[in-house]
């Protein structure tokens, strides 16, 4: 097995950067990082024992520990709790005869839990043995298993094409559907692929491109919303011997699914984004960070770059533009939904934990191995071909004055067609719920658990910058529903599960606010109780990236838009009671990250 892993290390050349690749191939043929290639790495790459072993610890898909020969990572999104995924964890259990979070005695099957996998439009799904499987059931678990135990192969088991739009390519093979149901201005097919770069591109200067997707206005489409053109100009002023553009792929906020959809049907405008990023700013590596849960993606993609390489759209002097040198690799995540933030991407792109970095500097200064950085969200780089063909003015056409252009949705949740949504920014929420035929709605969350849970007196607003911000989540929640028990609480564990560990508010936090917030779920709570709630909340904006300063979002927008539903849960006339113990509550925070109290006096 040596040779092999020394082989393995070889293919990357030895570069410690790609140890997440090596991890990655080490895992398929061993089934596991085992402690002998632990070792054979720290003397190859020259990266300690413990730093390995905190990388490996860091991600959701790796493991120190033998895995099952099957493993599932069943969807565990609030979503997919609605659509039945009680019924299919009883029926993976009994089948596989494994408990939730463990491997089987035989060694059979691994069964884990892990966050939203960017399916809240086809639940509840499940990763196995690294393909998709959505729409499950409990008779559909019953198949899978019994047929594996026959000795079926895991990829024999989707059912063909029933994805549709080139999920049925055999580069994909995937039971995924693209569920697209309204077409806008991006998504309609009315752009030739690579036409900017094969006609214009010559013709403009970089700082003329960039100008025009200044002039458009438009705004990052991952959530931030900062200029993409201002980015840009940043970008193409900074010094450094290489810039870089990343493309951010790594869409994780639970209940997003529209950068899955564009990846499948429009990964060519999204690499010819990249490719006029790069002229824009004078970069010359390109990288696109591709989450792990669609790696099912990652061979078809490769694909394109290959035909793009084959084209002269990539490689040296592109277009017949002589300097112009760039091209783009995929690097495959692991399952973090910390990288979906650009420095602690950027920090996964290098090699190791996806832990955020302090700014100043920011990436388009220090980035990548420090060379400057321009990282863009997947629906932003495929919006700039069209936007280069059709003139900013087009654009600009589209949506609201500080919100131009369209935004993708993707809607999940209580309604008749959860799926993609193109829509104008400037849509109130009262005609996407028409739109996806969502009748006797309690709430929607927009934005995913970092935004916002609204109720119907909000319905009226709109999606915009400066009114309603998404990054593209809306999950949609009927009056059956348990806003506490079942949505917040939820959000709150996901917030707790995800935190990196490195700020003790975001370490900490998130769990005293779950005690407080259970013991009112329990009928122990009282009006301290949920004045707390609020005070804490404030503590955690001092966190330092955006995870911990939203982590507090589920319980703050539901006590503001939803307080009769506290009121109805707490003990009428009891203002306080000291039954909380805030050291109980560190040490299951501490427990959670598995870090070492800090507070023991208190
Ligand atoms: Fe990590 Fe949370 Fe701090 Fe962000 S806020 S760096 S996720 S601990």
């Amino acid at each position: 097995m040596k040779e092999k892993i020394l082989e393995i290390i070889g293919n990357y050349n030895k570069d410690k950067t790609r140890l997440l690749d090596m991890l990655h191939d080490i895992q398929n043929v061993i089934g596991y990082v085992d402690d002998e290639s632990i070792l054979i790495l720290n003397q190859e790459l020259k990266i300690s024992i413990s730093e390995i072993k905190e990388v490996i610890s860091f991600y959701h898909f790796y493991s120190n520990e033998p895995m099952g020969k099957v493993n599932i990572y069943l969807n565990n999104s609030v979503t997919s709790e609605m659509h039945g995924r009680g019924a299919v964890l009883d029926a993976f259990e009994k089948e596989c005869n494994v408990t939730e979070g463990s491997v089987s005695a035989d060694g059979l099957f691994g069964l884990f839990p892990t966050s939203c996998i960017g399916m809240n439009d086809q639940e509840p799904a499940a990763i196995i043995n690294g393909k998709i499987f959505t729409r499950l059931t409990p008779y559909r678990v019953h198949e899978i298993v019994k047929s594996l135990g026959n000795g079926i192969k895991i990829e024999d088991l989707i059912y063909e094409g029933d994805g549709g739009g080139r999920n049925s390519l055999p580069e994909i093979h995937s039971m995924v559907c693209n569920n697209i149901r309204r077409r806008g201005a991006l998504l309609t097919h009315d752009y030739k692929f690579f036409d900017t770069t094969n006609n214009l591109l010559s013709e403009k200067s970089p700082q003329e491109v960039i100008q025009i997707v200044e002039d458009s206005n438009i705004r990052g489409r991952g959530g931030a919303g900062f200029p993409t053109g201002i980015k840009w100009k940043f970008g193409r002023k900074a010094e450094g011997e290489h810039k870089v553009i990343i493309c951010n792929a790594d869409e994780g906020e639970p209940g997003t699914f529209k950068d899955r959809v564009i990846l499948t049907e429009f990964p060519e405008m999204v690499f010819e984004g990249m490719v006029i990023a790069a002229y824009s700013v004078g970069a010359d590596i390109g990288l696109l960070y591709l989450r792990y849960e669609y790696k099912y993606l990652l061979n078809y993609l490769n694909g394109i770059l290959d035909k793009m390489r084959d084209k002269h759209l990539l490689g040296n002097n592109i277009d017949g533009i002589e300097a112009f040198n760039f091209d783009i690799r995929i690097q495959l995540g692991a399952g973090a939904y910390i990288c979906g933030e650009e420095s602690a991407l950027i920090e996964s792109l290098e090699g190791k934990r996806g832990e955020p970095r302090d700014k100043p500097p920011f990436p388009v200064e220090k980035g990548y191995l420090n060379y400057p950085t321009i990282v863009n969200n997947v629906e932003t780089l495929a919006s700039i071909p069209k936007i280069l063909t059709k003139g900013a003015d087009w654009f600009v056409g589209l949506g609201d004055k500080a919100s131009t252009g369209t935004k993708i949705l993707s809607i999940s949740g209580d309604c008749n067609y959860p799926g993609i949504y193109e829509v104008e920014w400037g849509t109130s929420i009262k005609d996407v719920l028409d739109m996806c035929g969502a009748f006797n709605i309690q709430a929607v969350q927009v934005g995913g658990p970092s935004g916002a849970l609204i109720g119907s007196k909000d319905f009226g607003r709109n999606l915009s910058y400066t009114d309603l911000p998404t990054g593209g989540s809306i999950i949609i929640f009927g009056e059956q529903r348990n806003l506490l028990s079942d949505v917040v609480m939820n959000f709150m564990e996901f917030f707790i599960e995800e935190s990196c560990g490195s700020c003790s508010t975001c370490r900490n936090m998130p769990a005293v606010l779950k005690k407080r917030f259970t013991k009112i779920l329990d009928g122990k709570g009282v009006q301290s109780d949920i004045d707390d709630l609020i005070n804490w909340s404030e503590l955690l904006k001092v966190s330092r990236c955006g995870l911990g300063q939203t982590a507090a979002n589920p319980i703050t927008t539901s006590i503001n838009n939803f307080r009769h539903l506290y009121d109805r849960l707490i003990q009428p006339g009891i203002e306080f009671d000291t039954g909380f113990c805030l050291e109980d509550s560190v040490k299951d925070s501490c427990s959670a990250v598995g870090r070492q109290p800090t507070l023991h006096h208190m």
